[in-house]
């Protein structure tokens, strides 16, 4: 097992919400997990096989992406492109959430069918790591017939999520209930869409209807991409204790709005952030980065509480390991900066500023998966491997 030791970190991210700023500039890594965080002089670097020295640059978690669409393999039906989960890995995310493989030209609708679907998906995402991404695939879309015995056996292949519940024939709460309690007793997260008919076939849904499903996630809260009205944004974040998913697919000034909610209600640890891509809106690699620098400048959120969204409190919610820079964790992460030319001085200036960074390492499992991000601008300070 490969020992890495990272030096000179100018300022490190920790993806928790509760304490989302870290001082310290060195970590140890001991093959795939985090060993050390501290000060220098009190990591010991006797034998380490890799140095990396992050020259001043940021330290934060790999990017974790509430909401994708994939299918199998790193091609999308959807907008008809190759390698668009390798290609958002250059905007820093290491983990991708499916929240349903509905782009499947044909997609079964028979309870077989759409267990065998998620099963395929979980199974193949599960060995297939497309630019070294991690993607929780295998999302059930929730259509009738499907029995208790359904989601023992799709759990027990290792499908996780229920996929969002509005986009399957499983529409109305009432017909939802009984599903999302056995895919919980499960262990499964269940997703459910919020907002405004997404394309031909999804059906629009309120807040309401999402709280009487018994849902952990209500996506796009921003909308997907039409959103639902300020005051049932408010309602999710104020009356419930689900997480509320922001996305960069949805309606900006909505994304604005939950955000500001979010922060004035203290419900800082339930704010996930998605793309929702592919979509109709289009494929787009530095989605995660573009919500965070929106809600940072724009809601005046505080730039290592939103980094904290799109990574710790995404993990938490999919009860997932990684997410966090903590002694324990996987090795996931991203070396990152302001972009050459911003305004501002350091990451979190720059975020402030609206601008999205300069990424130049990253690390999944402790193996460099990208040494320099051909997606992002550069950065002014870049990490280099000695
Ligand atoms: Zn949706």
């Amino acid at each position: 097992m490969a020992k890495t030791k990272i030096v000179n970190v100018g300022l490190l991210v920790s993806g928790d919400v509760g304490q989302p700023l870290l001082t310290a500039d060195t970590l140890l890594l001991d093959g795939k997990v985090i060993a050390a965080v501290g000060r220098d002089a009190d990591v010991a670097d006797s034998a380490v096989d890799r140095v990396i020295d992050a020259r001043g640059c940021a330290l934060t978690p790999g990017l974790i992406d509430s909401h994708c669409h994939p299918v199998l393999g790193d091609f999308t039906p959807r907008q008809s492109q190759l390698g668009f989960l390798e290609s958002e890995v250059h905007g820093g995310v290491t983990t991708g959430i499916s929240a349903g493989e509905v782009h499947l030209p044909g997609r079964p609708k028979d309870p077989a069918g759409v267990k065998a679907l998620a099963i395929l998906a979980a199974k193949s995402f599960g060995a297939f790591r497309p630019g070294g991404m991690k993607v929780i695939g295998g999302a059930v879309i929730l259509e009738p017939g499907l029995t208790e015995a359904d989601f023992a056996e799709m759990a027990a292949g290792g499908v996780r999520t229920v996929g969002e519940i509005g986009l399957g024939g499983i529409k109305l709460p009432a017909d939802a209930r009984p599903m999302v309690g056995w895919a919980k007793q499960h262990g499964m997260t269940v997703l459910m869409h919020m907002g405004g008919t997404s394309i031909p076939g999804s059906s629009t849904v309120t807040a309401e209807q999402v709280l009487a499903a018994g849902a952990d996630v209500a996506c796009h809260t921003n909308g997907g991409p039409t959103a639902v009205s300020p005051e049932e944004v408010s309602t999710i974040v104020r009356n419930s204790d689900i997480y509320v998913e922001i996305v960069h697919c949805g309606n900006p000034k909505m994304a604005v709005h939950a955000a500001r909610e979010a922060v004035d209600a203290g419900a800082l640890a339930r704010v996930i952030i998605g793309n929702d891509a592919p979509s109709g809106t289009g494929v787009v690699p530095l989605g995660i980065q573009r919500v965070i620098a929106h809600l940072v400048s724009l809601a005046d959120v505080d730039p290592a509480v939103a980094i904290a969204w799109a990574t710790g409190n995404t993990a938490r919610c999919h009860k997932l390991p990684q997410g966090r820079i903590a002694v324990g964790a996987p090795a996931d992460l991203v070396f990152c900066d302001a972009p050459m030319g911003s305004v501002g001085d350091d990451l979190l200036a720059a975020y402030r500023a609206g601008d999205t960074p300069g990424v130049s390492i990253i690390l999944v499992d402790g193996e460099i998966v990208v040494k320099k991000s051909r997606n992002t601008p550069p950065a002014k300070r870049d990490a280099v491997v000695k």
